[in-house]
């Protein structure tokens, strides 16, 4: 998605460890226009898809699950981060590894929201090693309910967990592909006929 790459190139700060930094239009300071953009886009990629769900993690997924919620006209569920292992009452949870900021956390739906005639469409906002959409794929297989695919923002390319998601059959839909980033390159994106 062009609008999002120019966004990137722009205002995206390249960070030690592989790290993204997008906080003027993304993680903190939110752009809703460009927002109101990406939930045009995954629209488009997702048509004729049935979707009654959209699924995301807390915290930056929200703001862009909600805007994107709004062009598929369905609510949005997203998975609670708790640092306790004791998790109380019924939820379906998942063990997630943070890219960010290196801690584990067990994740939490309860099960009042997911069900097996749910048609899950997940959204994030980066894709690096995997681990959050994997742990919210998880979630979605105990619920019962169906994948119909993950729609992300910003994907690192160069990380893991696109390549493997799409091995094992997860349609991952990603808006801007980094393939290489470093402080004196700058940002390359991947070709991609999207
Ligand atoms: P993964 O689980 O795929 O390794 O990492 C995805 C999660 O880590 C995302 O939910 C996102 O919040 C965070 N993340 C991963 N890489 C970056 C990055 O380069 N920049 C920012 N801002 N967040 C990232």
């Amino acid at each position: 998605m062009e609008a999002l790459k120019q966004r990137i190139r722009k205002d995206g700060i390249v960070k030690e460890g592989n790290v993204l930094k997008v906080d003027s239009f993304l993680n903190h300071q939110l752009d809703i226009q460009l927002f109101e953009q990406m939930g045009e886009e995954f629209k488009r990629r997702f048509e004729g898809e049935e979707i009654n769900k959209i699924l995301t993690i807390e915290a930056s997924g929200i703001a862009i699950a909600c805007i994107v919620a709004r062009y598929f006209n369905v609510p949005v569920v997203f998975a609670k981060k708790s640092k306790t292992k004791n998790i109380a009452g019924d939820v379906y949870t998942s063990r997630v590894e943070s890219f960010t900021h290196g801690k584990v956390y067990d994740i939490m739906v309860s099960k009042d929201f997911l069900n097996p005639e749910d048609k899950v469409l997940i959204i994030d906002d980066f894709l690096a090693n995997g681990k959050a959409l994997i742990g919210l794929s998880q979630i979605v297989e105990d619920a019962g309910a169906t994948l119909v695919g993950a729609g992300i923002a910003i994907e690192k390319g160069f990380q893991r967990g696109g390549d493997l998601l799409r091995e094992i059959g997860v349609r991952v839909e990603s808006l801007a592909i980094v393939e290489e980033m470093d402080v004196e390159k700058g940002i390359v994106f991947r070709e991609t006929n999207q």
